[in-house]
Protein backbone atom coordinates (compact mmCIF):
# COMPACT_ATOMS: atom_id res chain seq x y z
CA UNK A 1 0.00 0.00 0.00
CA UNK A 2 1.44 3.44 -0.75
CA UNK A 3 0.17 7.25 -0.04
CA UNK A 4 0.40 8.41 -3.19
CA UNK A 5 -2.02 6.43 -5.06
CA UNK A 6 -4.72 8.73 -4.38
CA UNK A 7 -4.70 12.14 -3.18
CA UNK A 8 -7.41 11.23 -0.41
CA UNK A 9 -5.43 9.21 1.32
CA UNK A 10 -2.21 11.15 0.52
CA UNK A 11 -4.36 13.97 2.66
CA UNK A 12 -6.16 11.43 5.22
CA UNK A 13 -2.26 9.94 6.25
CA UNK A 14 -0.51 13.35 6.50
CA UNK A 15 -3.18 14.69 8.80
CA UNK A 16 -2.56 11.34 10.87
CA UNK A 17 1.49 11.57 10.88
CA UNK A 18 0.56 15.32 12.21
CA UNK A 19 -0.93 14.45 14.82
CA UNK A 20 0.58 11.09 15.71
CA UNK A 21 3.43 13.22 15.17
CA UNK A 22 2.58 15.74 18.29
CA UNK A 23 1.46 13.36 20.42
CA UNK A 24 4.72 11.73 19.86
CA UNK A 25 6.94 14.32 20.41
CA UNK A 26 5.26 15.20 23.80
CA UNK A 27 5.88 11.45 24.94
CA UNK A 28 9.56 11.45 24.00
CA UNK A 29 10.14 15.06 25.51
CA UNK A 30 8.45 14.15 28.66
CA UNK A 31 10.57 10.47 28.30
CA UNK A 32 13.64 12.65 28.08
CA UNK A 33 12.87 14.43 30.83
CA UNK A 34 12.57 11.94 33.00
CA UNK A 35 15.12 9.97 32.03
CA UNK A 36 17.75 13.21 32.46
CA UNK A 37 15.90 13.90 35.95
CA UNK A 38 16.60 9.81 36.95
CA UNK A 39 13.00 8.69 36.89
CA UNK A 40 11.22 5.88 35.40
CA UNK A 41 9.61 7.21 32.19
CA UNK A 42 6.95 3.73 32.38
CA UNK A 43 5.98 3.96 35.60
CA UNK A 44 3.69 7.34 37.03
CA UNK A 45 1.55 10.06 35.76
CA UNK A 46 2.43 13.45 34.20
CA UNK A 47 3.56 16.14 36.51
CA UNK A 48 4.39 20.29 36.92
CA UNK A 49 7.72 19.91 37.49
CA UNK A 50 7.34 22.30 40.05
CA UNK A 51 4.64 21.77 42.42
CA UNK A 52 3.91 17.84 41.05
CA UNK A 53 0.55 18.37 39.91
CA UNK A 54 -0.58 15.84 38.45
CA UNK A 55 -1.87 16.18 34.77
CA UNK A 56 -5.26 15.80 33.62
CA UNK A 57 -6.42 14.39 30.44
CA UNK A 58 -7.11 18.29 29.20
CA UNK A 59 -3.75 19.05 30.07
CA UNK A 60 -1.67 16.29 28.41
CA UNK A 61 -2.92 17.32 24.56
CA UNK A 62 -0.01 18.52 22.86
CA UNK A 63 0.19 22.38 21.55
CA UNK A 64 -3.13 22.89 22.59
CA UNK A 65 -3.17 22.78 25.91
CA UNK A 66 0.01 25.30 26.35
CA UNK A 67 -2.11 27.68 24.32
CA UNK A 68 -5.22 27.20 25.94
CA UNK A 69 -3.16 27.48 29.41
CA UNK A 70 -1.54 30.58 28.08
CA UNK A 71 1.86 28.32 29.31
CA UNK A 72 1.04 28.20 32.68
CA UNK A 73 0.74 25.04 35.40
CA UNK A 74 -3.28 25.21 36.09
CA UNK A 75 -2.54 24.52 39.65
CA UNK A 76 0.25 26.07 40.89
CA UNK A 77 0.79 29.38 37.63
CA UNK A 78 4.44 28.39 37.01
CA UNK A 79 5.98 29.03 33.70
CA UNK A 80 5.73 26.11 31.27
CA UNK A 81 8.55 26.25 29.24
CA UNK A 82 8.10 26.97 25.47
CA UNK A 83 9.96 24.40 24.26
CA UNK A 84 7.46 21.89 24.75
CA UNK A 85 4.77 23.07 21.94
CA UNK A 86 7.76 24.21 19.83
CA UNK A 87 9.52 20.60 19.69
CA UNK A 88 6.15 19.11 19.60
CA UNK A 89 5.37 21.44 16.18
CA UNK A 90 8.78 20.26 14.69
CA UNK A 91 8.64 16.43 15.82
CA UNK A 92 5.08 16.58 14.41
CA UNK A 93 6.47 17.67 11.24
CA UNK A 94 9.74 15.85 11.12
CA UNK A 95 6.83 12.51 11.41
CA UNK A 96 5.43 13.85 8.17
CA UNK A 97 8.27 13.93 6.64
CA UNK A 98 9.22 10.76 7.48
CA UNK A 99 5.68 9.17 6.17
CA UNK A 100 6.49 11.42 2.78
CA UNK A 101 9.73 10.22 2.45
CA UNK A 102 9.59 6.15 2.56
CA UNK A 103 6.07 5.87 2.39
CA UNK A 104 4.20 3.11 4.32
CA UNK A 105 6.64 0.78 4.60
CA UNK A 106 8.92 -1.31 7.06
CA UNK A 107 11.89 0.98 6.23
CA UNK A 108 9.75 3.72 7.48
CA UNK A 109 9.07 2.78 10.86
CA UNK A 110 12.78 1.59 11.31
CA UNK A 111 14.01 5.04 10.49
CA UNK A 112 11.25 6.62 12.43
CA UNK A 113 12.31 4.41 15.60
CA UNK A 114 15.75 5.51 15.16
CA UNK A 115 14.28 9.57 14.64
CA UNK A 116 12.26 9.70 17.93
CA UNK A 117 15.48 7.34 19.82
CA UNK A 118 17.55 10.71 17.98
CA UNK A 119 15.31 12.98 19.30
CA UNK A 120 15.24 11.69 22.82
CA UNK A 121 19.10 11.88 23.19
CA UNK A 122 19.00 15.40 21.91
CA UNK A 123 17.65 16.55 24.88
CA UNK A 124 19.53 14.21 27.65
CA UNK A 125 22.76 15.13 26.23
CA UNK A 126 22.26 18.57 25.63
CA UNK A 127 20.32 19.09 29.55
CA UNK A 128 22.73 16.57 31.73
CA UNK A 129 24.94 15.43 28.92
CA UNK A 130 23.57 11.72 29.21
CA UNK A 131 23.54 9.63 26.04
CA UNK A 132 21.12 6.88 27.28
CA UNK A 133 22.11 3.33 26.37
CA UNK A 134 18.40 2.50 25.97
CA UNK A 135 18.81 4.60 22.62
CA UNK A 136 21.45 3.01 21.49
CA UNK A 137 19.65 -0.53 22.24
CA UNK A 138 15.66 0.31 20.88
CA UNK A 139 17.95 1.34 17.40
CA UNK A 140 20.07 -1.46 17.45
CA UNK A 141 17.04 -3.91 18.11
CA UNK A 142 15.21 -1.88 15.41
CA UNK A 143 17.97 -2.11 12.87
CA UNK A 144 18.71 -6.10 13.56
CA UNK A 145 14.66 -6.87 13.42
CA UNK A 146 14.00 -5.13 10.08
CA UNK A 147 17.00 -6.07 8.57
CA UNK A 148 15.49 -9.93 6.69
CA UNK A 149 12.29 -7.58 5.59
CA UNK A 150 14.99 -4.65 3.62
CA UNK A 151 17.82 -7.54 2.74
CA UNK A 152 19.67 -6.35 -0.45
CA UNK A 153 21.87 -8.55 -0.58
CA UNK A 154 24.68 -9.59 1.98
CA UNK A 155 27.23 -6.98 0.35
CA UNK A 156 24.80 -4.13 2.09
CA UNK A 157 24.64 -5.70 5.19
CA UNK A 158 28.19 -6.51 5.50
CA UNK A 159 28.88 -2.56 4.79
CA UNK A 160 26.53 -1.19 6.93
CA UNK A 161 28.08 -3.48 9.94
CA UNK A 162 31.55 -2.20 8.69
CA UNK A 163 30.59 1.18 8.60
CA UNK A 164 29.19 0.81 12.10
CA UNK A 165 32.50 -0.85 13.45
CA UNK A 166 35.12 1.43 11.14
CA UNK A 167 33.26 4.95 12.71
CA UNK A 168 32.76 3.26 16.32
CA UNK A 169 35.93 1.99 16.81
CA UNK A 170 37.84 4.35 14.87
CA UNK A 171 36.32 7.24 17.27
CA UNK A 172 37.35 5.35 19.93
CA UNK A 173 40.91 4.82 18.97
CA UNK A 174 41.11 8.49 18.19
CA UNK A 175 39.40 9.72 21.48
CA UNK A 176 41.87 7.02 23.91
CA UNK A 177 44.49 9.34 21.79
CA UNK A 178 43.40 12.63 22.53
CA UNK A 179 42.32 11.65 26.11
CA UNK A 180 46.01 10.70 26.46
CA UNK A 181 47.43 13.99 24.51
CA UNK A 182 44.83 16.59 25.95
CA UNK A 183 44.89 14.76 29.65
CA UNK A 184 41.16 14.90 30.20
CA UNK A 185 38.02 13.06 28.07
CA UNK A 186 37.69 14.40 24.66
CA UNK A 187 34.74 12.43 22.85
CA UNK A 188 32.29 10.70 25.50
CA UNK A 189 31.63 7.33 25.27
CA UNK A 190 28.03 8.12 24.28
CA UNK A 191 28.93 10.19 21.25
CA UNK A 192 31.31 6.86 19.83
CA UNK A 193 28.12 4.48 21.01
CA UNK A 194 25.90 6.56 18.87
CA UNK A 195 28.58 6.83 15.85
CA UNK A 196 28.34 3.21 15.55
CA UNK A 197 24.44 2.84 15.19
CA UNK A 198 24.91 5.89 12.97
CA UNK A 199 27.23 3.65 10.94
CA UNK A 200 24.44 0.59 10.87
CA UNK A 201 21.97 3.12 9.08
CA UNK A 202 23.54 5.18 7.06
CA UNK A 203 26.32 3.35 5.99
CA UNK A 204 30.27 4.83 4.96
CA UNK A 205 29.47 7.50 2.99
CA UNK A 206 26.08 8.68 4.59
CA UNK A 207 28.14 9.03 8.28
CA UNK A 208 31.15 10.32 6.55
CA UNK A 209 28.88 12.88 5.70
CA UNK A 210 27.07 13.23 8.99
CA UNK A 211 30.43 13.48 10.45
CA UNK A 212 30.71 16.79 8.80
CA UNK A 213 27.59 17.70 9.16
CA UNK A 214 27.68 17.19 12.58
CA UNK A 215 31.01 19.67 12.76
CA UNK A 216 29.24 21.88 11.38
CA UNK A 217 26.08 22.28 13.30
CA UNK A 218 28.04 22.19 16.25
CA UNK A 219 30.34 25.32 15.23
CA UNK A 220 27.27 27.15 14.74
CA UNK A 221 25.45 26.22 17.95
CA UNK A 222 28.54 27.00 19.94
CA UNK A 223 28.51 30.34 18.07
CA UNK A 224 25.88 30.88 18.51
CA UNK A 225 25.81 30.48 22.51
CA UNK A 226 27.29 33.04 24.60
CA UNK A 227 28.79 33.69 27.79
CA UNK A 228 28.43 31.76 30.45
CA UNK A 229 26.92 28.96 28.00
CA UNK A 230 30.15 29.45 25.76
CA UNK A 231 32.39 28.60 29.00
CA UNK A 232 30.61 25.50 30.19
CA UNK A 233 31.67 21.59 28.78
CA UNK A 234 29.54 21.55 25.26
CA UNK A 235 27.92 18.46 24.14
CA UNK A 236 28.08 17.03 21.05
CA UNK A 237 25.22 14.66 21.21
CA UNK A 238 22.54 17.27 20.00
CA UNK A 239 24.55 18.19 16.93
CA UNK A 240 25.06 14.67 15.70
CA UNK A 241 21.22 14.03 16.76
CA UNK A 242 20.25 16.69 14.13
CA UNK A 243 23.15 16.11 11.48
CA UNK A 244 22.15 11.94 11.07
CA UNK A 245 18.08 12.84 10.94
CA UNK A 246 18.90 15.10 8.29
CA UNK A 247 21.03 12.59 6.61
CA UNK A 248 18.32 9.78 7.28
CA UNK A 249 15.47 12.16 5.64
CA UNK A 250 17.70 14.09 3.20
CA UNK A 251 21.13 12.13 2.74
CA UNK A 252 20.38 10.78 -1.07
CA UNK A 253 19.62 14.35 -2.47
CA UNK A 254 22.73 16.01 -0.80
CA UNK A 255 25.21 13.22 -1.72
CA UNK A 256 24.12 13.23 -5.42
CA UNK A 257 24.24 17.22 -4.97
CA UNK A 258 27.89 17.06 -3.42
CA UNK A 259 28.45 14.34 -6.26
CA UNK A 260 27.78 16.57 -8.92
CA UNK A 261 29.69 19.20 -7.20
CA UNK A 262 33.34 17.41 -7.85
ZN1 LIG B 1 2.50 23.39 38.95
Amino acid sequence: MSIYEYQPMLIFFVIVAAVFGAVMGSFLNCAAWRIAHGESFVKGRSHCPECGHTLGASELIPVLSYVIQKGRCKACGTKLSVRYPITEVAFSCITVICLLRFDLTILCLRNYIFICCLFVLFFTDLDDMIIPDGCHIVSIAAWIVAQPFLFTGWGDTALSVAAAFLFGGGLLGVSLVMDRVLGRDSLGGGDIKLFFVIGLYLGMIGTLFTMMLACIVGLIIHGLSKGREKNREFPFGPSIAVAAAAMLLFGQPLIAWYGSLI
